[in-house]
């Protein structure tokens, strides 16, 4: 059985935030925090049965959509249309690019990467959100061929 190296630290991302720290909370926001990539609701269950954790679907996904409505994980649609998580805390940067592997079909995370067309924007807009979504091989796929 595989157990969470970031639980620790889920556990202190939550004790600092506004709402209750309930266990299903800190399991999804550490294995959040385990993965690579952004994983799938699918991948999401399957980590959580690895973990050897037991939570019904419902409290599984009410925890998941708190994280994203707290602003400590963000979902991002992949490009099969399904919604992939991840683990978003208050260091990383909240606008960032998305890598879609189109061999693999995993989601990454560039944090690092920031769109600097933000600079050029006319004075008078407002950007609230913005999606940079690149596509390609992922390292390990480019590792494999
Ligand atoms: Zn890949
Ligand atoms: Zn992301």
């Amino acid at each position: 059985m595989k157990s969470s190296v970031h639980e620790k630290e889920a556990q202190s991302l939550l004790d600092n935030s506004e709402g209750r720290t309930t266990p299903a909370r800190i399991s999804v926001l550490s294995l959040l925090l385990d993965a690579k990539s952004a994983l799938s609701h699918q991948e999401i269950e399957l980590s959580v049965q690895e973990y050897g954790l037991s939570f019904d679907r419902v409290t599984l996904y009410r925890a998941l959509d708190w994280l994203v409505e707290q602003g400590m994980a963000h979902k991002v649609l992949g490009i099969d249309r399904s919604w992939r998580y991840n683990a978003l805390n208050e260091a990383s940067v909240q606008q960032h690019a998305h890598f879609h592997c189109t061999s693999c079909n995993q989601v990454f995370c560039l944090e690092k990467i920031q769109p600097t067309l933000l600079y050029s924007l006319p004075a008078d807009y407002q950007v609230d959100e913005v999606e940079l979504s690149l596509q390609g091989s992922c390292p390990s796929c480019l590792d494999k061929s």
